[in-house]
């Protein structure tokens, strides 16, 4: 029966029960953390082969290059060539890069800030928005807001943004420089962009000539189903559309190999490609080429991402199905609580009722479980409606999912039953 329809004895009474489930759950003792979107120690462990590569004595690619030496500052060909695979972008249009897209994101950003992109002016001298759908992921937010860029929040749904209001907004502001994309798996809930809605985006008017899609394809083969979509060709799509060069791509292996030691990919279009090579030229000689070579020989090729990438959902597909199963068998008959259910990525994003997350989050702090801070997946961390928590499930082991999101549940029912009797 949903809170709504209880009667206020039946509401006390549950009020009571989860004042008391709560004080056990805090003498408990728990130590609990569900923040952080990072591979378990489990996952990192399938690619300790990347460890123990070097022993084979290989110093150059196929191509002939020494990766010990300077130079090659697009990166190894051959990882470029297994990534363009799995990305839907040709070897020549895709840059392989150190450990981190983040730091992709911010050059850039910042190149576009300083020099403009190809044949514009730098966005620096001149107002300079960017377009956010929320929730979304937060570091791209502090990344912008860090470059004085104005958070423009726009909603996103499971399949996609608010389109009318995207149109509405880059045909009428010439200050609108960009949009923010995670098109698979969007970080934090699970949103795919389709081929329409990314038609949508590549080809609609904008009073910005330099607008750009920063396509964070970030889940590109990060499945939880044995429906493994492919990546949407966007470069191809924009082409077609006229707009070769609206679209910055980026992606890395942070979650297929190592996170903190993968490597981060950028493309674009061939002028795009040539435009920020130009600029990184200044900034580095050129990237870890021994990363690139040592991921290539472990990968081997686009179907050694695949295999690898089932291992990783065998691991952390059981904890998303937990953290689903929980929520709707504490929660699901209140009707005080949404949640997606992703095909992929590293989070479910969990609704509560309105006014309350904040308080979820307290509530949980306080009990030993550890949520991101509510609000964390909005423009200047402000979700205007106090509704939304990241889970992030992947790190923990799996008994420790269980008890935090039972936990979790607890605090979800008892904020929002006391929201009521507030109310009543
Ligand atoms: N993009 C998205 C959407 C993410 O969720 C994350 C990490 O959580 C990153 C980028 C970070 O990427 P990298 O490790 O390559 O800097």
């Amino acid at each position: 029966m949903s809170l709504a329809e209880l009667s206020a004895a039946e509401l006390a009474a549950l009020a009571e029960d989860l004042t008391a489930r709560y004080a056990e759950l805090k003498s408990a003792g728990l130590k609990l953390d569900l923040t952080r979107g990072k591979p378990s120690a489990e996952q990192l462990d399938l690619s300790n082969d990347l460890l123990t590569l070097p022993g084979t004595g290989q110093t150059t690619s196929a191509s002939g290059t020494d990766v010990r030496n300077y130079g090659g500052l697009e990166g190894l060909p051959e990882i470029r060539q297994i990534f363009g695979e799995l990305l839907g972008i040709p070897t020549e249009q895709l840059v392989a890069a150190d450990n981190s897209s983040l730091s992709v994101m911010h050059d850039s950003l910042a190149f576009a800030l300083l020099h403009g992109r190809p044949g514009g002016t730098p966005w620096a001298g001149q107002p300079h928005k960017i377009l956010c759908p929320t929730p979304g992921y937060d570091r791209h937010f502090h990344l912008a807001q860090e470059l004085g860029f104005e958070l423009v929040p726009v909603d996103l749904g499971t399949d996609g943004p608010d389109l009318q209001t995207i149109k509405r907004l880059v045909a009428a502001d010439e200050a609108i420089k960009g949009i923010w994309v995670v098109p698979t798996y969007a970080n934090p809930n699970g949103a795919v962009y389709s081929e329409a809605v990314t038609r949508e985006l590549v080809s609609m008017p904008t009073a910005a000539a330099d607008f750009t899609i920063l396509w964070d394809n970030a889940y590109a083969v990060h499945h939880l189903t044995d429906d493994e979509i492919a990546a949407v060709d966007v470069l191809g799509l924009a082409a077609e559309a006229g707009n070769p060069d609206r679209v910055f791509v980026y992606a890395s292996t942070s979650k297929i190999t190592f996170a903190g030691a993968g490597v981060s990919f950028f493309g674009g279009s061939q002028a795009i490609v040539g435009w920020y090579l130009g600029h990184l030229a200044k900034r580095t000689i050129g990237p870890d080429k021994v990363n690139h070579l040592r991921h290539a020989l472990y990968l081997k090729d686009a179907d050694g991402v695949r295999a690898l990438m089932r291992n990783h959902r065998a691991i952390i597909a059981p904890k998303f199905e937990a953290v689903e199963k929980i929520l709707a068998e504490r929660l699901g008959a209140y009707g005080v609580a949404t949640w997606t259910e992703p095909h992929g990525g590293y989070f479910i994003s969990l609704d509560v009722v309105d006014g309350t997350a904040t308080e979820v989050v307290r509530l949980a702090k306080e009990a030993g479980i550890a949520l991101t801070p509510a609000g964390s997946a909005y423009p200047y961390g402000k979700d205007p409606a106090d509704r939304n928590i990241r889970i992030a499930p992947t790190f923990p082991p799996l008994d420790q999912v269980e008890a935090a999101m039972d936990g979790v549940a607890t605090c979800v029912l008892l904020a929002a039953v006391r929201k009521q009797l507030d109310g009543s």
